[in-house]
């Protein structure tokens, strides 16, 4: 495959590209180096979210008109600045009658399809003003559908990506413009085998910009966003949290698939094979620096950070049958497999089995549906359990490091554990607290193994 020298692919997350001064933040960054080729731009800051809403069933046609007028709004609060202002507003007022038309269209017959349908449009806005901002410091910015080269299958909201197809089409499609353009590209979006608009999940961006990196055999990956880097925990929790200047590919997998929200939870899987180092850093404070995600670290230490993740789901199935038989559990994931349904955790007693779900913020459909819960009822006594927080302490040889159970729950004394998991990973000890005590877990965690010294 012919490939472009000293190539780094940029994503710029939603607050990145929230209005004008950002994305002129942005696309100064992009000018300060000449590898940077290729863009991938998440939708301007509440967006999606604006989305989500206008994606489910039974919106009235006056909150329709109100969340496209909103979302309009903020696109031509950006493209004011713009010499080419009413140029692009006529192209903005055109995706969002496509996307009025899709709203209606879901508000008479909803579907998952309509609903990435509409999810897509953030995206789709903002590539095509970010490369106008490009083009005003004068940078050829060039917007570019993704969709071309994305291909997924149907499984609509949660879209997986047909790796060769994306290779290829990256060579034959993408590889050619990036001769005399910066391409600006959407995150997030793809697109299935009939032509018809998917979606990667919620914050999927990252993992769009990732796969690309890899598909073009790119250099370098730079995430950019709001905050100066990966912490030991979400700054949002905690003050005292700090900024991790490099991580392990393991390690920072495992804080992203435990639910530090700063990286998709797939994000390094395209990373990893192909031993692309990632930078994380901040589209205000670029100059600050970030934090490096490599193969190869100077430093182990038993704790590296802590993560949460909220919303999770758990199931109990619980059936006699399971006493001494076998093949139960094979039972049970071949009915959530049969759904699509992803375990996180699972724990097993004599006659039961514990598993958790996630069930993320602002997703267009429910994990655990009745459809799931009547199949498992076929099978064994059913329990749903929802208001609970996943912690996950991430470091190094927590396996085979003795006393880090004592330090860890020592310090959650007094919160009711609802599951608990470690043993399968290096580099995660993990467990389930109700919702409501999850901020102060982890802030008192943080406090006992991060101390500022
Ligand atoms: P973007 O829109 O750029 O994708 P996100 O909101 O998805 O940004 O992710 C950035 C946010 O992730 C930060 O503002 C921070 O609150 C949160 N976060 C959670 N865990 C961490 C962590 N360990 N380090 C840094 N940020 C974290
Ligand atoms: N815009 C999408 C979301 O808000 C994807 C992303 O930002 O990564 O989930
Ligand atoms: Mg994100």
């Amino acid at each position: 495959m012919s490939t472009v020298k000293n190539l780094t692919v940029s994503k710029f997350g939603g607050t990145s590209v929230a209005d004008y001064e950002a994305m002129l933040r942005c696309a100064n960054i992009i000018k300060s180096d000449s590898a940077n080729k290729v863009v991938v731009v998440s939708a301007s800051s509440g967006v999606t979210n604006y989305l989500v809403r206008l994606s489910q069933p039974q919106i009235s046609q006056d909150e329709q008109l109100d969340i496209v007028n909103k979302i309009k709004a903020i696109q031509f609060n950006i493209t004011q600045h713009l010499s080419k202002e009413l140029e692009l507003n006529e192209r903005v007022e055109q995706l969002l009658a496509e996307l009025t038309q899709h709203a209606k269209e879901q508000s008479l017959n909803h579907s998952l399809r309509i609903a990435d349908a509409i999810l897509s449009y953030g995206e789709q806005l903002s590539s095509i003003i970010f490369a106008e901002v490009l083009q005003t410091i004068g940078v050829n910015g060039k917007a570019f559908d993704v969709r071309q080269i994305m291909r997924t299958n149907s499984l609509f909201g949660k879209a997986v990506v047909d790796l060769d197809a994306l290779k290829t089409n990256t060579t034959q499609v993408l590889l050619p413009e990036l001769e005399n353009n910066v391409i600006v590209t959407q995150g997030f979006i793809g697109q299935n085998e009939a032509g018809q608009t998917t979606t990667l999940g919620r914050g999927g961006s990252d993992y769009s910009a990732a796969l690309l990196a890899e598909a073009l055999n790119a250099n370098d990956l730079a995430i950019w966003t709001d905050v100066v880097g990966i912490f030991t925990t979400d700054p949002r929790i905690t003050d005292q949290a700090r900024a991790i200047k490099e991580i392990s590919f393991g390690e920072a997998a495992e804080m992203a698939t435990f639910g530090a929200k700063i990286l998709h939870p797939a994000t390094l899987i395209p990373a990893m094979r192909q031993n692309i180092p990632v930078f994380v850093g901040s589209s205000k404070a670029p100059e600050q620096g970030g934090t490096r995600i490599q193969k190869v670290v100077d430093s182990a230490p038993t704790y590296r950070s802590i993560a949460l993740r909220r919303e999770q789901t758990l199931v109990t199935v619980k059936s006699p049958e399971m006493l001494h038989a076998s093949g139960f559990l094979a039972k049970v994931f071949t009915i959530l497999a049969k759904h699509e349904l992803s375990v996180d955790l699972i724990t097993t007693s004599e006659i039961s089995i514990a598993l958790t779900f996630d069930n993320p913020a602002g997703s267009t459909q429910a994990v655990i549906t009745k459809a799931v819960v009547e199949d498992l009822e076929q099978l064994c006594e059913v329990k749903v359990e929802h208001g609970l927080s996943l912690v996950a302490v991430i470091g190094n040889n927590i396996h085979t490091t003795s006393g880090i159970g004592n330090v860890i729950f020592d310090a959650v004394e007094g919160v009711n554990i609802r599951m608990i998991c470690q043993g399968a990973s290096a580099h995660n000890l993990c467990f389930l607290v109700p919702e409501n005590d999850a901020n102060k877990v982890v802030e008192t965690l943080h406090h006992r193994l991060f101390p500022l010294s």
